[in-house]
């Protein structure tokens, strides 16, 4: 028992292959009980005969020893075979073992019986019989046991040298040549195992280092390098799951999607290596915040998604608020203290979404909303953000198309000279009447124009079709065109203005361009330039909607505006409120002190013309006069002469309810 015990220990110290293709080779022993059991009842078929052929008392004390092992071998190994079968193996240094000593004990036997019947008896079928056996055996273990290098070569020699020894003591000619043979035969065969040995460990190596490999390329695609938090597909997954399961029981989940504010602005200025320990410490901090009640997940860039499984609004509403709060200590990262704020959606199942990616659209939709609102703070999804969300999405799809549907067209409004009631420029406004939503006022598309890109090529076409217009009118009625902050810091508009006058003939201080204050908000200086080229050109401009922006007078200053619309909102409010009136009366006299022309937007009433004109406003824009009306219309307003009205109210008003 002591020497097996130490037999093993030594056994352990042993440099071993890697235990996973080790425990492979163990296996590979036991993997094939059908060959064993023939060499087992092989073993013992040959012995019966040669038993019952002779008569010695070793012969027939070695044959039963045989049948012995051989049956406790064809045990050992069905047993463990099933138990590989089940999956319940353990393939241990014991069971190896056990084979080994079995395969030693059997294979000497064979060795010894051929021995036996060889210097012990006379009888040439016996002698072939075990010779035979001896033979065929080891051929067949030099192969099937090379899993195990040493076993297959113990197993060859402890059965072929006593064969060969015995063949040698026999003495004939013929049986020392096959002992020599013999010998020759357990060199070819302990080569033919060491090299099969070898073939099957690097099999089982690669096959290892592969899936090795699948194990590290599986860990890569599902976690995010940087932060150590699941990724984008992990996450999904897991939602998948989650979902499967609680469809069943109905339960709420949320989704709380957090996307770092002005995380660009951060990189840009301090750099990327800094963005990434900020990344870093979000989500140590998320993990911090979140701990049990949910799972978190990088999701690309400064974008985080928590799935909180068993959790309703409120308390969704509550992590986010957490999350919020903490982030308003500030991160220390190195030397810099970085304030860093972030905006969350969320959305909870099964209220705002019966699936996983409808649930994530929500909780996304939801983060917009919460940037839209001003960012650093929280949103919940609601089903009135989906359906604005619908319609932002259909008007962006429409406008994609409706410049070349032709869907788009431009009316205009006159601008009335107040002294004489003459129409001193109209303003062309955009119109759409999309095919589905109906009519789509221009302050809702041309926002989502200039997000989706769109406004650049809008610009040109009004430009194009607004010159053309005021080319066919008669007179030198000016045209007053909006240009949105966007298209004004495009390098193109110079160029889409000089077309336009080049190609309709008109002169370029006939044409106006109205810009509001948050121009100014951007100081690349790119603006600055475009406008500084347009007034070199010769174009007016306008300063729009004045008094709803900045109405920082340092603009005034800066750039010559030749004309300063009033925002119609003060007109609306001049007649009850005095503190309009007073604005209104300021902005007049600062006009005029600047030599500017004045234009009182959105005049609908005698009162408000009145006070445009105590204001001493030059100019006048409003229903009161016309409607935004056709090109056409216009040459015909324009060819019938001043507008008297603009001195006696009364026919004006007529003159716009037969017009209008
Ligand atoms: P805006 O440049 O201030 O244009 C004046 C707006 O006031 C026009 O609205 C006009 O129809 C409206 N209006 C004129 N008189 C009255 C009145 O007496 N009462 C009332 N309540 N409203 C009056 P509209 O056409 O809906 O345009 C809204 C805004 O959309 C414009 O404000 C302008 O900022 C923008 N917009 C219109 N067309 C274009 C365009 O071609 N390009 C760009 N970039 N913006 C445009
Ligand atoms: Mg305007
Ligand atoms: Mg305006």
């Amino acid at each position: 028992m002591r020497a097996l015990k130490t037999l093993l220990e030594k056994r352990a110290q042993r440099p071993t292959q890697d235990a996973d293709v080790r425990r492979s080779l163990i296996e590979s022993l036991y993997a094939s009980p059908a060959s064993l059991t023939i060499g087992a009842v092989t073993g013992v078929a040959v012995g019966l005969v040669v038993v019952s052929l002779s008569s010695g008392a070793a012969i027939h004390g070695v044959v039963a020893l045989l049948c012995l092992v051989a049956t406790l071998r064809v045990i050992s190994a069905v047993f463990f075979h099933r138990q590989l079968v089940r999956g319940t193996a353990v393939a241990s240094r014991g069971w190896e073992l056990a084979y080994e000593l079995g395969a030693w004990v059997y294979a000497g036997l064979l060795g010894l019986m051929a021995f036996v019947s060889l210097v012990g008896s006379g009888n040439s079928v016996i002698h072939m019989l075990t010779v035979s056996m001896a033979t065929g055996y080891a051929g067949g273990i030099s192969g099937r046991n090379a899993g195990r290098v040493q076993i297959a070569i113990g197993q060859v020699c402890l059965t072929l040298l006593p064969t060969a020894t015995g063949l040698w003591l026999e003495g004939s000619t013929g049986y020392r040549v096959l002992s020599v043979a013999m010998v020759m035969m357990v060199l070819g065969l302990a080569e033919i195992s060491s090299t099969t040995h070898r073939i099957v460990v690097q099999a089982l190596l690669g096959k290892r280092d592969k899936s090795l490999l699948a194990e590290k390329f599986e860990k890569l695609a599902r976690f995010d390098s940087l932060t150590g938090l699941e990724n984008r597909m992990a996450m999904q997954m897991r939602l998948r799951d989650i979902f499967q399961s609680s469809e069943k029981r109905n339960d709420a989940v949320a989704i709380l999607w957090m996307d770092l504010d002005r995380f660009k602005e951060i990189n840009d200025s301090l750099g990327h290596m800094v963005g990434d320990q900020l990344l870093r410490a979000v989500a140590y901090r998320l993990n911090e915040v979140v701990q049990e009640r949910g799972k978190i997940a990088r999701f690309g860039g400064d974008e985080f998604v928590i799935i909180c499984p068993d959790t309703d609004r409120v308390t969704a509403a509550g992590i986010a608020q957490e999350l919020i709060d903490y982030f308003a200590h500030g991160f220390d990262l190195g030397e810099n203290h970085l304030q860093v704020t972030a905006s969350i959606g969320y959305a909870v199942a099964p209220q705002d979404g019966r699936d996983m990616d409808e649930l994530m659209q929500h909780a996304d939709l939801a983060l917009y909303e919460a940037k839209g609102e001003g960012r650093n703070r929280s949103a919940s999804f609601n089903w009135s953000l989906k359906e604005r969300f619908n319609r932002i999405h259909e008007i962006e799809t429409g406008l994609r198309r409706a410049l070349d549907a032709g869907e788009l067209k431009l009316l205009f409004q006159p601008i009335v000279d107040l002294a004489g009631g003459k129409i001193d420029a109209c303003e062309a406004l955009l119109r759409w009447d999309h095919p589905v939503l109906g009519a789509i006022p221009p302050s809702e598309f041309i926002p989502i124009a200039e997000n989706i890109g769109m406004i650049e090529a809008m610009t040109g076409w009004v430009l194009r079709q607004a010159c053309i217009a005021a080319a066919s009118w008669p007179g030198e009625v000016r045209i007053a065109i909006n240009i949105s902050p966007a298209s004004l810091k495009s390098p193109e508009l110079p160029g889409h203005v000089i077309a336009a006058l080049l190609e309709t003939g008109i002169s370029a201080r006939r044409l106006e361009l109205e810009v509001t204050e948050s121009i100014f908000l951007d100081d690349s200086g790119q603006t600055n330039s475009i406008l500084r080229e347009l007034q070199r050109i010769g174009l007016r401009l306008a300063l729009d909607d004045f008094g709803t922006g900045y109405s920082s007078l340092s603009y005034l200053r800066s750039y010559r505006f030749d004309t300063l619309k009033v925002d119609q909102s003060f007109m609306a409010g001049v007649s009850a409120n005095a503190e309009d009136r007073a604005i209104v009366h300021a902005i007049g006299n600062l006009a005029r002190d600047l030599s500017m022309d004045t234009v009182a937007e959105g005049i609908e009433t005698q009162d408000q013309l009145r006070h445009a004109r105590d204001a001493g406003f030059t100019n006048v824009q409003g229903y009161l006069f016309s409607r935004p009306v056709t090109s056409e219309r216009i040459a015909e307003m324009i060819a019938a002469g001043p507008l008297e009205g603009a001195e006696r109210p009364d026919p004006i008003v007529q003159t716009r309810r037969r017009r209008a």
